[in-house]
């Protein structure tokens, strides 16, 4: 159905209008042999970047040049993004610098790519172009680098990242061992990419659907040290995914790259803010982070009602879910087996968690005034008197209680 988008038929029809061919090729092609759902365009072309700009200019279709040295350019129709790339090779490469040049030959432009499985091409009538395989080791789970994988890995040491990446996601064990080899000795170079780069790697490997076995391999490598040091609850890990993707489907689960990412750090508030910097996530992003990972309060599944409100009165029902599912796959690593008892009282906290309405205390600071307290710090510590006595009570007492509460301590004090 992708290709049969009216979309990516205006795109094919344009860049084609010039007698050209062009193909399909990379993620698009590899999800569409699998039948997974695509989730971007990329097109190979002949023609350089500025014919294309023309071609796609003629047939009124808007055009961004995204990475007009490297030969990109990005049409976009609607909501539909197709990355238009002119075919390259490289040509010399000086350490880790490719110097790239335009090219006619397919086979050329897929020996830069960098795993067979992401070297392929298909033309508008679906036939497949596989100069290296790719289609046999996808359907057997190998992620193969194209050529040598310490020479590929010298040229762009984030193809390190985009292995295990990609092992997460289309894989099978066991791991080529050669190429695990050429990671393991590499791993060093790591710190020498930006934090966007290894965070864009991290969030997709993040998304697979269970992406602990990988990170463990990782680990053990050494390799995680040099990006993720932080990282070490992998048991944790595999249940969580467990849980949000198999075995508790309902609103506001499914997969969470922080709440994995989350649940897979082992330090404190200074350590998860450590990570997002690294990772340049947002504010909002760090902060989730640090709720996750140095966690407020400690969720277990004894609690009973009112504790149950109290904590999500602390936390809001989102930080509870995800301190709550991460509680759960922690007692559920280090226990091993399903208990059904305790299986059910988490469902239980799920289910007040969903439930959970804000609830504010129905007296407030202009109360005390008219009361006669002055103005100052002693206005909250009253509040929060009354507060802890409306806590206690479940939030059941309504304003006229609290009011007798609060004329009550205002007396004593
Ligand atoms: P996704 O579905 O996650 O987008 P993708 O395969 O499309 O997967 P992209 O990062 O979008 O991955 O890259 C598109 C294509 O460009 C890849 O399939 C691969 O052929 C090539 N590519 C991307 N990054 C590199 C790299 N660092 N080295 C070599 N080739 C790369
Ligand atoms: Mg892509």
């Amino acid at each position: 159905d992708w290709l049969d988008a009216p979309e990516t038929q205006a795109v094919l029809d344009a860049l084609t209008a010039d007698g050209s061919e062009v193909r399909f090729v990379g993620g698009c092609v590899r999800d569409a042999v699998l039948k997974r759902p695509i989730k971007d365009i990329d097109i190979a072309t002949h023609d350089p970047p500025q014919v294309v700009m023309a071609l796609l200019d003629d047939a009124g279709i808007h055009c961004i040049p995204t990475g007009i040295d490297h030969g990109t350019v990005t049409a976009v129709i609607g909501k539909a993004h197709y990355e238009i790339t002119t075919l390259r090779e490289d040509v010399e490469t000086f350490g880790r610098h490719a110097r790239v040049a335009f090219t006619d030959d397919w086979t050329a432009d897929a020996a830069r790519r960098d795993f067979t499985m992401n070297a392929m091409f298909a033309d508008r009538q679906g036939r497949v172009y596989d100069p290296f395989d790719g289609l046999s080791d996808l359907g057997a789970g190998r992620v193969v680098f194209v050529g040598n994988p310490q020479r590929r890995l010298e040229e762009d040491v984030l193809r390190l990242l985009r292995f295990f990446r990609f092992h997460a996601h289309y894989g099978r064990p066991p791991m080529n061992e050669s190429a695990l080899a050429a990671c393991r000795r590499m791993a060093h170079r790591l710190v020498e990419l930006s934090g966007e780069r290894v965070a864009g790697e991290f969030v997709r490997l993040m998304q697979a659907p269970d992406p602990a076995a990988v990170m463990l391999v990782m680990h053990g490598l050494g390799i995680l040290a040099h990006v993720l040091p932080e990282a070490a609850a992998f048991g944790r890990l595999r249940v969580l995914c467990w849980l949000e993707t198999r075995a508790m489907v309902r609103p506001g689960l499914g997969i969470d790259w922080l709440r994995r990412l989350g649940a897979v750090l082992d330090t404190d508030v200074a350590g998860a803010r450590t990570v997002g910097e690294r990772l340049k996530m947002s504010a909002v992003q760090t902060a989730r982070l640090v709720s996750i990972a140095a966690p407020k309060v400690r969720l277990d599944p004894g609690m009973d009602g009112p504790a149950i409100r109290r904590a999500l009165r602390m936390v809001g029902a989102d930080t509870f879910r995800d301190l709550l599912l991460v509680a759960w796959a922690e007692a559920r690593a280090i226990d091993g087996r399903a208990n059904s008892t305790e299986s059910a009282r988490w469902i239980t906290l799920l289910d007040e968690c969903d439930a959970w309405q804000p609830v504010e205390l129905p007296v407030r600071g202009a109360d005390c005034l008219e009361l006669g307290v002055p103005k100052g710090p002693r206005i909250g510590q009253v509040l929060a008197l009354v507060d802890q006595w409306w806590e206690e009570r479940d939030y059941r007492p309504g304003r006229d209680a609290c009011l007798a509460r609060l004329r009550e301590l205002v007396g004593q004090g």
